[in-house]
């Protein structure tokens, strides 16, 4: 039996961008124009915090808002909707080692969105859990 918590979190930016590779040459490659991206947040974690939340919905919004109004370019190389999926997907991964799934969509029209998913299998979960215990060992060693 599985017993999981499941967050959605969904927000909307306003963003400009301009692709750049060369191979890439239709509408999205010629000016700097913007798109509202819709991005949703989805985390299976059977972890909560010291606040009884599996992530604090607000974190999620920072994380997505830092992009709000400002020029992809200015932050990725070539910012496809894909390059910044995966991005904040790691960036929600450094926050929740321990999530067992984490998907960011990004939706760059009503018609087309993309997903980035990170599944974190059991092995890797466990090598997380001993490098924290090793971690607060070394700390408890240092402080004596
Ligand atoms: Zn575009």
């Amino acid at each position: 039996m599985r017993r999981n918590f499941v967050l959605h979190y969904e927000t909307t930016i306003a963003a400009a961008h301009r692709l750049t590779k060369d191979v890439y040459t239709k509408k999205c490659a010629e000016h700097t124009h913007g798109h509202s991206l819709r991005i949703v947040f989805t985390i299976v974690t059977t972890k909560l915090d010291e606040t009884d939340m599996v992530i604090d919905f607000g974190k999620l919004k920072d994380l997505a808002h830092q992009y709000d109004h400002r020029n992809l370019n200015d932050f990725f190389e070539n910012p496809t909707s894909e390059v910044l999926a995966k991005h904040l997907a790691e960036e929600v991964f450094k926050m929740l080692p321990d999530a067992e799934y984490i998907g960011v969509t990004v939706w760059e029209s009503d018609h087309s969105r993309v997903r980035y998913e990170i599944r974190n299998d059991d092995l890797t979960r466990l090598l997380n859990t001993c490098k924290q215990l090793d971690e607060s060992l070394r700390r408890k060693e240092t402080s004596q």
